[in-house]
């Protein structure tokens, strides 16, 4: 799997020249974007699954190009990343995510919010900083706030994201591990980073229903993860049967289609009032 994500990568880079044109109208107009708020936030609710409750949503970004129409985050968050635009991007996603908060809250549904941080983020020198200011200016309690990093990300420069990650465990918020379970995920390192949560990636909840090997590694990494403290959450559950197998395995949290699309602010507010928190 590391392997493959080198692969694209590579062969992304070399295919650059080709998108050119279009990578470079799309920059200039992410820039625009932010600062004009063109983009939108989306909200995908996170169930509890021992109390049975919503507690927490992730936050996740779009973008509607005027000519190009809907461009996928994957799209743009990578070459947000590889020309320095994630930084005001990332900035503004967590703005709009504590207005959002204290929105909710003002609502009556007080939830965790999850924000995808990239680990180009983490290199920045003031960033740990930066986030304490924001939370400051909303009013936000830090422990509101879970931080979601991929570990493949962080393999980049594991001692600079480790620091970092430190001085944002000493704000107060909270962080968390995506995509676990792809790449060369490995506990051992990430025992020791300041971590709260484990994201089981979706590729392996898919999995669950069809293959009983992809059982027994749920089944495990859950084990693992939740004997050393971790919270763990599944992501992608679809349907009822994936439901059922990670209730048995014991899993905490899901989140996934099946409960959820991701959604505006005011169609989450509808979705938490009808459904009573
Ligand atoms: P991710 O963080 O792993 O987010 C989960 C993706 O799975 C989201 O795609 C979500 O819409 C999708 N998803 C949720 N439930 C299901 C399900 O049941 N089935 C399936 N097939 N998919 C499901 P989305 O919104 O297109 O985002 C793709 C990726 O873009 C994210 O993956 C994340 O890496 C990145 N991204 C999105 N928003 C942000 C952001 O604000 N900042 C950064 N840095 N990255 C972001
Ligand atoms: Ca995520
Ligand atoms: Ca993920
Ligand atoms: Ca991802």
């Amino acid at each position: 799997m590391a392997g493959q994500a080198q692969d694209n990568l590579a062969f992304y880079d070399e295919s650059f020249d080709v998108y050119n044109e279009r990578r470079l109208t799309l920059m200039a107009e992410l820039d625009k974007a932010i600062s004009h708020d063109g983009l939108d936030l989306h909200f995908q609710p996170q169930l509890d699954l021992k109390r049975n409750r919503i507690i927490g949503v992730e936050t996740l970004v779009r973008w509607k190009h005027p000519e190009y129409g809907f461009i996928p985050p994957d799209e743009f968050v990578t070459l947000a990343e590889r020309t320095g635009i994630i930084t005001p991007l990332t900035r503004w996603v967590i703005r709009n995510t504590l207005k959002a908060h204290s929105e909710l809250t003002a609502g009556g549904f007080p939830l965790q919010f999850s924000i995808n941080i990239s680990a180009v983020n983490l290199k920045e020198p003031d960033f740990a900083q930066q986030v304490a200011f924001m939370l400051e200016e909303f009013g936000v309690r830090p422990q509101d706030i879970m931080l979601e990093l991929t570990e493949t990300a962080m393999m980049d420069n594991p001692i600079r994201a480790s620091e970092e990650l430190f001085r944002l465990k000493k704000i107060g918020v909270l962080l968390s591990i995506d995509d676990f379970g792809t790449g060369y995920s490995s506990l051992s390192y990430i025992k020791k980073l300041p971590i709260d949560e484990i994201k089981i990636d979706k590729s392996l909840v898919f999995d669950l229903t069809s293959s009983t090997d992809d059982q027994v590694i749920v089944k495990t990494t859950l084990e693992m993860a939740q004997n050393l403290g971790y919270r763990v959450v599944a992501e992608g559950v679809e349907n009822q049967e994936m439901l059922d197998i990670l209730i048995d395995l014991d899993c905490d949290l899901i989140q996934g289609y099946f409960l959820a699309r991701p959604m505006p602010l005011p169609a989450l507010l509808d979705w938490l009032s009808e459904r009573g928190l």
